[in-house]
Formats: C-alpha cells, sequence, structure tokens
C-alpha cells in the first residue's frame, strides 16, 4: 500500500486511480469486515477529489450517516463536518468509509458493535482490538492508508498493537474533539493510525491545533512535528519495571529485546516503578462511567436516529433507549449513573479524581529523570472471539494504556515483533503533555533500529 507522504506528492490525475485501486483491494478483502457500509451490506465509494482516509464511525463527516456503531443512532445523518475533517480537507484529504469500532467507543474488541466483526488481519479468529478495530484493522490488512480513530483509555492503541499498525493519541487538548461523539469528555482524543512513524506524524500535525468551538482545546503554540523529525536524537528512556513484569511471556520478550537495541542505539535506560497502578481501572471506570452516563443522556428517542413505538415521553425515553443501547453501552450508565448520585458521589467521584491526580503526579515525577516512557501496549496479543466473556477481565486489557489518557498525555504504539502464532506485538513511547516531537523522535528512532 502507498503511505500518505507518497500520496501527498501524486497530482490529480494519479490520485484518481489510487482510489480505484483501493476500492478493488478493499472489496477483495471484504472478509475483514473493516467497514461499516461493508458490513451493512452497502457498497462502499470514494467520492471527493482528494487522498483517501478511512474515518472511525464515531468522527461527524456532513452529510454520512455517523452511528457509533450503534442501533441507536441508526438513520442519523451528521449535518456538519469536524473539525478534524474540515482540516483533512484543507490539506487534500477525502474522508471515506466509516470503520467499524466497539459500541459508543467501550471495548477494546469491537465485538459490541452492532454491525458485527471485524477480524483481525493477522487471524481471521482473532479480533483487531478496540475500540478502534475497524481503523486498525482497514490500515493493518492494507485496506486504507491511513484511518483516524479515537482514543479514551487505549482505543487506538491497542488495536494498532494487535493489528501490527502504527497509533497515537495526541496530548489531550491538542486535537479538536468538535464533531467527536462524546464518550468521556475529559479523556477522549482523537488520532491517527498509519503504516509508519513518519505517516502518523503527517496525520498528526494536519488534524492538530486550537479549536475555539472545543472549549478544552488547547490554545498555545503549535509546531509542525513531521518536519522536523529527527530519528538520530539520543533519549533517556524510563522502562516500567512493573509493566514488565506483568506482562505475558511473548510481550515481554519483545519488549526486553528492543530495550536492548535502543540501549545499543545510544540512548540511555533507566528502570522505574509505577506504585499506583493498582488504581488505574478503577479511576479510569469511575470517571469515564460517569461521564459516559451523562453524555448518553441525550440520546432519547427524540433529538438523534432510532426512536420507538411508545404511548407517552417516559415510555418513548425507556424503549429507545431499552432497544437502542447494547448491554456493554446499558452497563456503563448503570455504574456512571451510580457513582455520580448523591451520597455515592464524593465515596466514588471524588475519591478517583483524587486518585486521577496521584496518577498524572506518578508520571510528572518520572519525567523529571527521563524524556520518554517504554512500556508495553497489551498484556498479551491479539485474543480469539468470544474468548474473553467476563467484562472485567475485559477492562483489564487496558492496564497499560488508561493511566496516559487519565494523566492526559501523548501516546504511539509502534510494531516491535511478533509472537510465535504470527500475531503483532506493539510497544509504546509515552511523552510529556505537549512533547510530540519528542514522542515521534523517539519512535521512529525504534522503528528504524528494528528494521
Ligand atoms: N477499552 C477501553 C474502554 O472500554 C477504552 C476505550 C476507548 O479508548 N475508547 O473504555
Amino acid at each position: 500500500m502507498i503511505t500518505l507522504k507518497e500520496a501527498l506528492s501524486l497530482d490529480k490525475g494519479e490520485i484518481k486511480e489510487l482510489r480505484k485501486d483501493l476500492l478493488k483491494k478493499i472489496e477483495e478483502k471484504k472478509e475483514l469486515g473493516a467497514y461499516v457500509e461493508q458490513l451493512n451490506g452497502n457498497e462502499l465509494s470514494i467520492s471527493g477529489e482528494g487522498i483517501p482516509i478511512a474515518i472511525k464511525d464515531n468522527i461527524q463527516v456532513k452529510n454520512w450517516n455517523v452511528t457509533c456503531a450503534s442501533n441507536i443512532l441508526q438513520g442519523y445523518v451528521a449535518p456538519y463536518d469536524a473539525g478534524v475533517i474540515e482540516n483533512l480537507k484543507s490539506a487534500g484529504l477525502s474522508p471515506f468509509g466509516r470503520t467499524n469500532m466497539d459500541e459508543f467507543a467501550m471495548g477494546s474488541s469491537t465485538e459490541t458493535s452492532y454491525y458485527g466483526k471485524t477480524k483481525n488481519p493477522f487471524n481471521p479468529n482473532c479480533v483487531p482490538g478496540g475500540s478502534s478495530g475497524g481503523s486498525a484493522a482497514a490500515v493493518g490488512g492494507g485496506v486504507a492508508i491511513v484511518a483516524l480513530g479515537s482514543d479514551t483509555g487505549g482505543s487506538i492503541r491497542q488495536p494498532a498493537a494487535f493489528c501490527g499498525c502504527v497509533g497515537m493519541k495526541p496530548t489531550y487538548g491538542r486535537v479538536s474533539r468538535y464533531g467527536l461523539s462524546a464518550f468521556s469528555s475529559s479523556l477522549d482524543q482523537i488520532g491517527p493510525f498509519a503504516q509508519n512513524v513518519e505517516d502518523a506524524a503527517l496525520l498528526y500535525d494536519i488534524i492538530s491545533g486550537y479549536d475555539k468551538r472545543d472549549s478544552t482545546s488547547a490554545n498555545i503554540e503549535y509546531k509542525p512535528v513531521a518536519p522536523n523529525l529527527n530519528s538520530d536524537r539520543k533519549f533517556t528512556i524510563a522502562v516500567i519495571e512493573n509493566y514488565l513484569e506483568e506482562a505475558s511471556d511473548e510481550v515481554r520478550k519483545k519488549l526486553e529485546e528492543s530495550i536492548e537495541a535502543l540501549k545499543k542505539a545510544g540512548h540511555k535506560i533507566i528502570y522505574k516503578k509505577r506504585l499506583n497502578t493498582k488504581y488505574d481501572v478503577a479511576t479510569y471506570y469511575i470517571i469515564a462511567t460517569a461521564e459516559a452516563s451523562a453524555n448518553l443522556s441525550r440520546y432519547d428517542g427524540v433529538r438523534y436516529g432510532n426512536r420507538a413505538q411508545a404511548n407517552n415521553l417516559k415510555e418513548l425515553y425507556a424503549k429507545t433507549r431499552g432497544e437502542g443501547f447494547g448491554d456493554e453501552v446499558k452497563r456503563r450508565i448503570l455504574l456512571g449513573t451510580f457513582v455520580l448520585s448523591s451520597g455515592y458521589y464524593d465515596a466514588y467521584y471524588i475519591k478517583a479524581q483524587k486518585a486521577r491526580h496521584l496518577i498524572k503526579d506518578e508520571f510528572e515525577e518520572i519525567f523529571k529523570e527521563a524524556d520518554l516512557i517504554y512500556a508495553p501496549v497489551t498484556p498479551k496479543t491479539a485474543f480469539e472471539f468470544g474468548s474473553i466473556k467476563d467484562p472485567l477481565e475485559m477492562y483489564l486489557e487496558d492496564i497499560y494504556t488508561i493511566a496516559v489518557n487519565l494523566a492526559g498525555l501523548p501516546g504511539i504504539s509502534v510494531p516491535v515483533g511478533f509472537d510465535d502464532k504470527g500475531l503483532p506485538i506493539g510497544a509504546q513511547f509515552i511523552a510529556k503533555a505537549f512533547d510530540e516531537q519528542t514522542l515521534f523522535d523517539g519512535a521512529l528512532a525504534l522503528e528504524k533500529i528494528l528494521k
């Protein structure tokens, strides 16, 4: 597959050819199930004149059906473009194809989608990860040049690791959330999927920047990363020891090999422990569900998408939401409503906010000595469909990714090899807030070393 960098230098005629070519590939690899349109039995067409880019089904593209892979949003048509979509269009890219995802981005396997399965490009019996599983499978499976996803607790980095591509979550506030269907507003960020680090940096530059329509958008100076990429810088890299200890043998082995390679290349490796990891999952699942319960209250059958038949207003709300949301979404709305309810607010929500500060401080401590943190992305490689039935076990998929969202930091997943079943393994760099240059430079250095 052609890279974004190459595509950016094509003329109009060549891009037209490229689009035809891509459509053919997508049709040939239909079984992958990366695109909602195909899972729906619809024709996928690429209109627009620019370089085609695949978009997760929770980002508004004007006149598209945008459904967050939920039954409740069937029939909804986006009336406007998200900030990132405007950016893409002015950079000469054309959004096409909605990529499959876990319903409302809640999940780690894309199995909670209303539309059905997206398969792992390396093994059709395994999940692509989630929640941006469609975007990861599309790029990793050679049916997209680049794609956009969203990451609330790992939803870009984890599927990128499972599908053998690069996936990056920007610093909170760096990329506009205007037009991203909100899951957990204090954690959500849109970010790029790409075939290599340089493409991810190019796409990151295109979508980044201040947007006054997003009140949490960071209004601070922005310097493009891609033109300044430098893989020769030498870094002090902190490896989080206890992350490695908890990972499966195959993930740990690959990580250790890559740490040796980084050392050899002249980077200084230091070892650090994170003592508060036991709070990560609990903190995340209180804050994320609390915010989700508020954000998802707008889907009432009156304003968006599906509406149930009912005799009165109360029944309309109840039936629409009862029929429209899947089990995982309902579980989270219930949990989130509970932790926000009077009498429990202090015990859960306020406590979680305090724990969030502790987690943030812990990262800041490590960054006093290190330029970058190096960690696994996932405890294991991609698992088989249906093999994780317990929701709590699924939540533990995120142990290496969610703290990064809680602390608002940028992170990137880079492929570092395969397990003995041929499934990809990813490693993660984490950088200081707004230091995306160092993040991408480190990732590029690693990519080069491993080549
Ligand atoms: N797997 C995590 C969850 O289910 C993260 C999802 C995400 O980042 N959107 O909440």
